[in-house]
């Protein structure tokens, strides 16, 4: 019966972060060894750290926010291709994916899920983004989800652009997935964003489970 693959980046304070991020703390409320009565913790985090999907506030500020984001659009059938060894994701190289035609929710496995599966410790700006014109492919192909699996989708320094152009259209940017152990092919997909009011992004809990799909 189901296997469902995590493909969630597991969150904690040493992971990589953008280079401006205030980061992921756990403080202690209450320690019981210190005599509180339980264990308690409080937690302080970029909402772009790890696996997390943006709203389109994050980047169009007339645009809604995360208790916005369609249930149905994050969960469903959706397309993992495979873009390993490509430097950027151009509307050529999704054109060139077999990218099967009626996919509405579309994952990207670049060589970026090799960084996680070598536990890199630093932030890596050669990461394998989403570039402008890769972005208007997607608009233009009806995709209405779209995830990646380093911390943007949109390449270092360039990365507004894509940002404007997926938000702006309504599409649902899950970022920081971890494909490393992902084959391409049709996958259930359950993304689930905590239910967060008046954000731009949100942390996520992502599940995949292999499909039969023609
Ligand atoms: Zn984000």
């Amino acid at each position: 019966m189901p296997d469902y693959i995590d493909v969630t980046l597991p969150l904690r304070p040493d992971m990589p972060f953008w280079p401006d991020s205030t980061g992921l703390h756990i403080s202690a409320v209450k320690r019981m060894k210190s005599g509180g009565v339980c264990n308690l913790s409080a937690l302080t985090i970029d909402l772009h750290a790890g696996t997390h999907v943006d709203a389109p506030w994050h980047y169009v500020d007339s645009g809604t926010k995360t208790e916005t984001l369609s249930i149905d659009r994050m969960v469903g059938p959706c397309y993992v291709a495979d873009m390993q060894g490509i430097a950027e994701v151009t509307a050529a190289a999704l054109q060139g994916a077999a990218i099967p035609a009626g996919t509405t929710r579309l994952l990207l496995r670049t060589s970026n899920s090799q960084f996680w599966k070598n536990s890199e410790p630093s932030f890596r700006k050669d990461f394998v983004g989403l570039s402008a014109d890769g972005a208007r492919w997607l608009v233009e192909h009806k995709i209405e989800l779209i995830g990646m699996d380093y911390l943007s989708i949109g390449p270092f320094g360039r990365s507004a652009d894509t940002h404007k152009i997926v938000l702006g259209a309504g599409i649902v940017a899950v970022e920081g997935l971890y494909l490393a152990d992902i084959s391409p092919g049709w996958y259930e997909l359950i993304c689930l964003p905590i239910r967060l009011v008046g954000a731009e992004g949100a942390p996520a809990r992502v599940l995949l489970r292999r499909i039969a799909k023609s």
